[in-house]
């Protein structure tokens, strides 16, 4: 894959960037090294001061960064906007909140009485050069909700971006810097994936973060494996959308719109599998289709737009087949199944409702990564359940009901890294984020997120 900015909404390549060669790559391997030894030793107040002047910058560019990330990706700019205002609160709760989140752990004096172990303690230090191999959909957050705790925990990122956002890549390298960080501390490589094995196998790279889709994961991690290094994995997702009959089922389709098609729905975490109990489900379908029916589809740059083109001609063609292969199979589209008309240029879908689901089409496995919705029926929550759980995946999960029982068997029942009751699934700064099964291991944000690249060390004082 060239390393380019194509214009998703026209198709058309407008830069396209040289790969980085040995030499390049070895300097800035050599630069985070360098860093780390420097950064490593930093105080919280230091690293905070420059964690809070990126924040502030990156406040002032608001307008600027959306624009490049919506010629890069296609996402509608109020949403490009939005992305970059969450950035900056990840940044300022990270600045405030870590050297809380790492301050030093003491056991409990009763447990350790008489043990010799009285002063011991557990401190929290940075791992080292962290390489952080990013996807396109959120081409700011991603970075992000990595580099904010790495960076506060005293850690350096060596960040390898997707192919297709360099642009996004190059800004958040001169944003790091703009704020003050040495040298080393931040840096983009512009490599494609297969430059990733032999940078995770250098000796001066400690350990690896990747978000993206499961062979990707599965590539980093069993380098990683082979190398004994840590690897924390956010893959994809097939959230399933639960809707019983006690909830307010006009709130739970319109949310379910939104669920679906956020960021074109190329989210991990959008919900993708809507499981509707029989007694609501003519009521739910018919909202949700007219909702989805409803929403604008256009030029991702239109103040106005709520769906854009997706983010590549794979990216459609991937999506078109997957549906194909469902029509072809037997099942019904509500509405979309095609692309829309009116937009030949760029690579727009239709959204689109799939009904008539079964386990013999690759939809019910697969990851459907555009607006596009699976619709099934179910008899009780148990049978809820089971559909729920019936994926490889294990990201998020969504409940709607006002039945407590309900609520609190699907938060037992349900194999997953979040459950959302009566509400969709969204990532806060103060919250974990992460999966199960084939969506991955580890946890971003919050104080898991930040202990993930670590050293967990106890001292133990004689
Ligand atoms: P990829 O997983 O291929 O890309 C994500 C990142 O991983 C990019 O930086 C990519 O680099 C890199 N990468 C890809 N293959 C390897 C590899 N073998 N070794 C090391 N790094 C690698 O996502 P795609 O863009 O191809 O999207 C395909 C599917 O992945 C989507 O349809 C969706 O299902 C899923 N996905 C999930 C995301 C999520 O948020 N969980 C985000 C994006 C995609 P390069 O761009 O140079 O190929």
């Amino acid at each position: 894959m060239p390393i380019a900015t194509v214009n998703p909404a026209t198709g058309e390549t407008l830069r396209t960037f040289e790969e980085m060669d040995r030499e390049q790559i070895e300097r800035r391997l050599t630069a985070a090294r360098a860093a780390f030894r420097q950064h490593r030793t930093t105080g919280f107040g230091e690293r905070a001061r420059m964690l809070l002047h990126a924040a502030e910058l990156l406040e002032a560019d608001n307008a600027d960064i959306a624009e490049i990330i919506t010629t890069e990706m296609g996402k509608p700019i109020g949403a490009a906007r939005a992305e970059a205002a969450k950035c900056v609160k990840a940044m300022r709760w990270y600045a405030h909140n870590a050297a809380d989140l790492l301050a030093d752990e003491h056991p409990a004096p009763d447990d350790v009485a008489d043990s010799g172990a009285e002063h011991a303690r557990v401190v929290y230090r940075p791992l080292g050069v962290v390489l952080a191999v990013m996807p396109w959909n959120f081409p700011l957050w991603q970075v992000v909700r990595f580099a904010a705790p790495a960076l506060m925990a005293g850690n350096v990122g060596l960040l390898k971006h997707a192919s297709n956002v360099p642009q996004t890549a190059l800004y958040l390298e001169e944003l790091f810097r703009r704020a003050g960080y040495p040298k080393g501390c931040f840096q983009t490589l512009l490599v494609g994936s297969d430059a990733v094995e032999s940078l995770l196998r250098d000796e001066r790279v400690d350990a690896a973060t990747l978000t993206g889709s499961e062979p990707a994961g599965r590539a980093v991690a069993s380098v990683a494996g082979d190398e004994v290094k840590k690897t924390v994995l956010e893959l994809g997702g097939s959230d399933p959308y639960v809707v019983m009959p006690s909830a307010d089922v006009a709130r739970a389709a319109a949310t379910a719109v939104t669920a679906r098609t956020q960021n074109t729905g190329q989210s991990c975490i959008a919900a993708k599998r809507f499981i509707v109990h029989s007694d609501v489900y003519d009521d739910f379908t018919r909202r949700f289709v007219e909702g989805m029916t409803a929403l604008r589809v256009g030029d991702p740059k239109d103040e106005d737009t709520e769906v854009g083109p997706l983010a590549s001609e794979r990216g459609r063609s991937d999506l078109e087949e997957l549906v194909d292969d469902a029509l072809g199979l037997g099942a019904t589209a509500l509405c979309g199944g095609r692309r829309p008309d009116g937009l030949d240029r760029g690579w727009y879908y239709a959204p689109t409702v799939l009904t008539g689901i079964t386990d013999r089409m690759r939809i019910h496995r697969e990851e459907a990564f555009g607006p596009v919705a699976s619709l099934y029926r179910a008899d009780s929550l148990d049978e809820a359940l089971e559909l729920a759980n019936d994926t490889s995946f294990g990201l998020s999960s969504n409940l709607w009901t006002r039945n407590e029982e309900d609520s609190r068997r699907f938060v037992r029942d349900i194999n997953a890294g979040g459950v959302y009751v009566n509400g969709m699934t969204a990532s806060h700064p103060a919250l974990p984020f992460g999966g199960v099964k084939r969506s991955g291991y580890g946890r971003e944000l919050a104080g898991h997120g930040i202990r993930e690249f670590c050293n967990t060390t106890t001292v133990w004082f004689g």
